[in-house]
């Protein structure tokens, strides 16, 4: 490839032949079908390997194709093109007096990617963002295009998909009517006697910070709908001043907070769109685990807090709600979410991940698709009932394994 393509964090140089930006459909169906192995780049947001195809294989980025975001205002959907981000796509949907249900804690990532991978946001009722997906338009192996949709047996596998059945190039979600967001940010909230279920189903969706250097949540993140109602949170003090959930980083790149209401994609979002989400410098890893083990697993982190500490900058409590994506690590199960922010260091990192890996083992834990782990595919077939059903359908659209990568296959075949 000439030049060095990487991911947004950095710690991920992509080993592909070659990296292309077709123009237009057709080019981009030729080169897939005169491709021996072909991975989509998206917004590059994820930590691992999984978007590259290796050495022998043509890495596409979808940049420079038109982009589409088609409203129905009467049917409340929307249609958006492959490269698409939820940034451009939230801001015209919200001008025709839509939403999306739920958003990630940033913007800036491309819709086709996120919901590849099962990113969610917070909300014992909000299901991943794959959820909202009615229809995925892939461009298969042979250059052709194949529309699956809701309702079909093998929807169950078309949408959280790593990006190995194919190219999506536009995918239709569901909308509903525009709603207003407050954002009431609390802080110190004791792990002691912690009301799991009162906490989480407070508001629409709530987040939970901890550094793990005491035994409790330095930040919680209420997001309450103005539509809903709105009960009081008892169990920790309102922040006095704008937070960040990264200590020490600027508030001002975060969405608004002290109960200010904006709209939807204003607020659920924990950064704003024009500026760095997150802290910039940093790796991540995230594991999903059924909800009623929300309180034993974090009573087990607490446990390893001395190892996991130094090496992190936050880690994030959210809930999930049950999906029904075969690959979803919130297939079939009302799930807690607990990710890590670290320090961008590829060192010392790795061993506190396979110590927290360890640590939640018992809980079943299954790790978001785009983070650091090292959960190896035998372990993860067991932990993710449907991963047979999704080989077959991988072989049945993609017959000559061109968009399975070392990571799938380790998944698929280990
Ligand atoms: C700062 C930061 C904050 C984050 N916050 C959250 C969060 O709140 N919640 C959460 O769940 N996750 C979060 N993530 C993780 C992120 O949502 C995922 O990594 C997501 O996959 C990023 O989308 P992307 O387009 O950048 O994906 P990429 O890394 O580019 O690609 C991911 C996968 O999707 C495939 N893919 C992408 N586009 C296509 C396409 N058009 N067709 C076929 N396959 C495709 C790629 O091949 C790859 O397999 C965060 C990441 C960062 C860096």
């Amino acid at each position: 490839m000439t030049g060095t393509v990487t991911n947004w964090a950095g710690n991920i140089t992509y080993t592909a032949k070659e990296l292309h930006r077709p123009p237009t459909l057709g080019t981009l169906r030729s080169l897939v079908a005169g491709a021996a192995g072909v991975r989509v780049l998206g917004s590059g947001h994820s930590f691992n390997g999984l978007a590259d195809p290796g050495p022998e294989g043509l890495l596409l980025s979808l940049d420079a194709l038109p982009p589409g975001i088609d409203v129905d205002t009467a049917a409340r959907t929307v249609r958006v093109s492959g490269g698409v981000r939820y940034a451009e796509l939230a801001r015209r949907v919200n001008a025709h007096g839509l939403a999306l249900a739920n958003m990630a804690s940033l913007p800036h990532i491309s819709v086709a990617g996120s919901v590849a991978t099962g990113t969610h946001g917070s909300g014992v009722g909000n299901a991943p963002l794959a959820a909202a997906v009615r229809e995925v338009e892939l461009v298969t192996g042979d250059g052709t295009t194949v529309t699956i949709a809701r309702g079909e047996e093998r929807f169950g596998g078309a949408v959280t998909s790593l990006g190995a059945l194919g190219v999506v190039t536009a995918l239709t979600l569901d909308l509903e009517p525009a709603f207003e967001v407050e954002q009431h940010l609390f802080t110190e909230l004791p792990l002691a006697e912690l009301d799991f279920e009162a906490v989480m189903g407070v508001a629409y969706s709530v987040s939970l910070f901890t550094d793990w250097r005491a035994p409790g949540f330095r930040q919680v993140w209420v997001k309450r709908r103005t539509d809903r109602p709105s009960p009081a949170f008892p169990w920790a003090a309102p922040a006095t001043r704008a937070l960040h959930p990264v200590p020490g980083m600027p508030a001002v790149n975060c969405t608004e907070q002290f109960g200010v209401p904006g709209p939807w994609h204003e607020r659920l979002p924990h950064f704003r769109a024009e500026f760095t989400p997150s802290s910039g410098a940093e790796l991540q890893s995230e594991y999903l685990m059924p909800r009623a083990h929300a309180v034993g697993a974090l009573h087990a982190l607490h446990a390893i807090g001395e190892a996991v500490a130094p090496v992190l900058q936050t880690c994030e409590v959210r809930t999930v709600a049950a999906d029904a994506q075969w690959l979803s690590p919130a297939y079939g199960r009302d799930s807690v979410a607990v990710h890590f922010t670290w320090i961008a260091d590829t060192a010392a990192v790795p061993p506190v991940v396979r110590r927290v890996e360890e640590a939640l083992a018992e809980f079943d834990a299954r790790p978001h698709w785009g983070k650091v782990f090292a959960i190896p595919g035998s372990v993860l077939r067991q932990r993710l009932p449907r991963v047979a059903d999704f080989r077959r359908l991988a072989r049945e659209l993609d017959p000559a394994g061109k968009f399975a990568n070392a990571f799938v296959r380790d998944l698929l075949d280990g």
